[in-house]
């Protein structure tokens, strides 16, 4: 067991005694196998690079996280020819390790700077500036500021003067220090003994998910409780406390939404309940439909003029225009580092020509990105305008009027598609999920090397295959909610 333990595992300790002891003692743990998010950590290297330009003229501590004693004595000697800045200072001290993102030297002290890719300063990152602050007083450091240096949510590109804010946090982190040694010895302790015994609850979520939640949470019966349609985490609590752990089990009287409702009959029924007014709303479609869904990067660091850090920017789009039976596939993506917006406004104008109306799922997400680009490009605006007021909205259709017992509560794509249309999921391909071509789509328009040259145009692919079958799900979506709206007259 290890003498110092890192900030990393003193935060993982401080969520839970029981992940920390797993952590230590089975590194090889196959919940620990981090998916290696190239983009997260491009964007945490990328943050920290510029967050050293804002506090220029420091020496980089750059060796290898586990030279800890060589990386503690290079600290050391760089503070002791003097330097006035210092990146990944480390030091190592009562009870504990610590690498500083920037160490400042002022005239009375030390300010310690905590580099976040955040728009805050988020309450889980005060623990994690303690550890640090405590390591570095008992090394003999007089440190006078703490500050946490995040994002700035007012900076715009090109004008990234203002990229960072520096928050000081130094009354509310050594409001914390004194309770550091007395934590640190009791994890140590924690780590000597056997696996600690820690019941699960909400600790396990708070403020990190915890990657061990399959060996320590019971698996949930079929149609739990929780996954009643919006139901709150409380009211759950209180009806399992109840002995109701099914929504079988729910009595007569409990009251819920008419959702809920409709899915508390479908569950009980085994069978698919579909409201009577599904055909009138369907009716509303109009063809030629255009089925309509676009993906999106948030990069950290504004790329593109206008744009602030984390804003969403579309950059892919797929689009199935059905008519008379027949169907077509527009699809586009962007290439390369430069502004998409305007390219993208041409190929979303191109693809809904002619369409009476343009379907999309949770559409919202459609409608906020045509916004931004009528905002962004006046001349494109009346004709980005006339796309918007023809979009229609699958989801509620849906939610309101169609309840399958598979849908386990939810009315997201993922869980409407497999129960309603068999055979058409996600499951033959590459990319899966949003989240996973989202951070795809950043790797590949602004991750410079992060993909190689020579397998982008097979990243481009599955992208496209990704973004083509989600569309291609609207079209089947919508052909079987034709027919069940036909079979319930
Ligand atoms: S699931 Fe909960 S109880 Fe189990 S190790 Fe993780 S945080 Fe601890």
């Amino acid at each position: 067991v290890a003498s110092s333990l890192s900030k990393s595992r003193y935060i993982v300790g401080l969520q839970c005694a029981k992940r920390l002891w797993w952590t230590v003692n089975e590194p090889d743990a196959p919940e620990l196998t981090v998916d290696t998010n190239a983009v997260a950590l491009n964007r945490g290297r990328q943050v920290g690079e510029l967050a050293r330009q804002h506090v220029p003229g420091g020496v980089l501590i750059d060796l290898p996280t586990w030279e800890l004693d060589a990386r503690v004595g290079t600290t050391a000697q760089a503070l002791a020819d003097g330097a006035s800045v210092v990146y990944e200072a480390s030091f190592k001290a009562g009870g504990g390790f610590a690498s500083v993102d920037i160490l400042e030297r002022g005239r009375h002290g030390f300010s310690l700077i905590e580099v976040k890719s955040t728009l805050d300063v988020k309450i889980e990152h005060l623990p994690d500036v303690a550890l640090q602050a405590h390591v570095l007083t008992s090394a003999g450091l007089d440190v006078r500021h703490i500050e946490v240096m995040h994002l700035n949510r007012e900076c715009r590109h090109p004008d990234l003067s203002n990229l960072f804010v520096r928050e000081r946090v130094t009354a509310d982190v050594l409001s914390l220090l004194p309770e550091i040694p007395a934590k640190l010895s009791e994890l140590h302790q924690a780590l000597d003994g056997p696996l600690p015994v820690v019941e699960p609850g909400p600790h396990c979520d708070a403020p990190y998910a915890c990657p061990f939640k399959g060996r320590c949470w019971p698996e949930q019966a079929e149609h739990h409780v929780s996954t009643l349609y919006r139901i709150r985490a409380k009211k759950v609590a209180k009806l399992v406390a109840a002995g109701v752990e099914t929504i079988l089990d729910l009595p007569e009287e409990f009251k819920a939404s008419s959702t809920a409702r409709r899915q508390v009959q479908s569950v009980r029924e085994g069978r698919v309940i579909v409201e009577p007014g599904l055909g009138k709303a369907l009716a509303k479609i109009k063809e030629a439909i255009a089925f309509l869904d676009f993906e999106t990067i948030i990069p950290a660091v504004p790329a593109w003029p206008g744009c602030g850090p984390y804003n969403q920017v579309p950059v892919q789009l797929s689009c199935h225009v059905l008519e008379g039976g027949a169907l077509q596939h527009h699809e586009w993506l962007a290439d390369g580092p430069g502004d998409p917006r305007e390219l993208f406004a041409g190929a979303l104008i191109a693809a809904c020509e002619g369409a009476e109306t343009i379907v999309a799922y949770n559409a919202s997400f459609e409608v906020q990105r045509i916004d931004a680009l009528v905002e962004r490009f006046p001349d494109l605006g009346r004709t980005l305008k006339k796309i918007r007021k023809r979009v229609i909205d699958l989801l509620p259709i849906m939610r309101d009027h169609v309840y399958h017992p598979a849908f386990n509560g939810s009315f997201g794509l993922k869980s409407v598609l497999p129960a309603l249309v068999p055979g058409l999921g996600y499951e033959d391909l590459e990319v899966k999920d949003g989240g996973t071509a989202s951070a795809l789509l950043e790797a590949l328009l602004l991750g410079g090397e992060t993909i190689p040259a020579a397998e982008r145009p097979e990243v481009r692919r599955k992208l496209l295959a990704y973004c083509e079958r989600d569309t291609m799900a609207m079209v089947r979506l919508y052909e079987r909610l034709l027919a069940l709206a036909a079979a319930n007259g």
